[in-house]
């Protein structure tokens, strides 16, 4: 076996099928978290396993990009 994963870390692949359960998009990989440009959650990662669960997410910063 090859190519375990720490965390932080998914392969490309798993990333293309990984969608955030309450908007049903898919997710971007920014700084070990797995992130949605939509409702801006941050779901976890651990040993390579992405937690995509809504209360397991960090929720978006309120005020980040105020303009
Ligand atoms: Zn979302």
């Amino acid at each position: 076996m090859s190519g375990h994963q720490k965390d932080g870390e998914i392969s490309k692949r798993l990333l293309e099928i990984l969608a955030c359960p309450l908007c049903k998009v898919r997710v971007e990989l920014s700084e070990g978290r797995l992130v949605c440009g939509k409702c801006g959650r941050r779901y976890p990662i651990r040993e390579g396993i992405p937690i995509m669960l809504p209360e397991e997410a960090e929720m978006p910063e309120a005020g980040e990009g105020e303009r």
